[in-house]
């Protein structure tokens, strides 16, 4: 792969976590990256289950994955995408600009408390022409999370759980 010389000098540290040292749910901000022409992205490390512990089925992930789409979309001015870590215990989070761990958890908090009423025809994205797994998807799984994840609470530490 080529060198890309506009790499931006961010501190990357989302390899160099100690996975066994955080208390999830958590939203961590892994970074703030400024481009070539000044813009900045903050990454978020959207933590829902304790890593090596726990993780999601790839079908309530998956649910989640388009209910966050959905719901963080228009709470977060600047939303770039949501996507699922393939260790499937959470999510990273792209946003244009800064925001706070504290006003991304909220806003999870809010996404999942709206998934909890959520039917069926109200997810996104779930036509065999929108979506490369249709079949795989469990609205019912993802709702058992969320419920979960908000009853431990989101906290915007990852490393001392204090929810939001
Ligand atoms: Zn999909």
């Amino acid at each position: 792969m080529e060198q890309n010389t506009n790499q931006p000098q961010a501190e990357i540290e989302s390899f160099t976590l100690d996975h066994d040292a955080v208390k999830a749910p958590y939203v961590r901000l892994i970074d703030t990256t400024k481009g070539p022409k000044g813009d900045i992205i903050s990454n978020f490390d959207v933590r829902l289950t304790q890593p090596n512990e726990e993780f999601i089925d790839t079908a309530s992930l998956h649910t989640l994955e388009h209910l966050l789409a959905k719901y963080l979309r228009p709470q977060i001015e600047g939303y770039i995408d949501c996507s699922p870590y393939g260790c499937r215990t959470g999510f990273h989070l792209l946003v244009w600009n800064e925001l706070s761990s504290q006003d991304a958890a909220k806003a999870l908090k809010q996404a999942l408390e709206q998934t909890l009423k959520t039917s069926w025809d109200e997810v996104p994205g779930t036509k065999r022409k929108e979506c490369g797994n249709y079949k795989d998807h469990s609205l019912e799984g993802a709702k058992r999370w969320a419920a979960k994840i908000l009853e431990q609470g989101i906290s915007a530490d990852a490393f001392h759980h204090i929810p939001v």
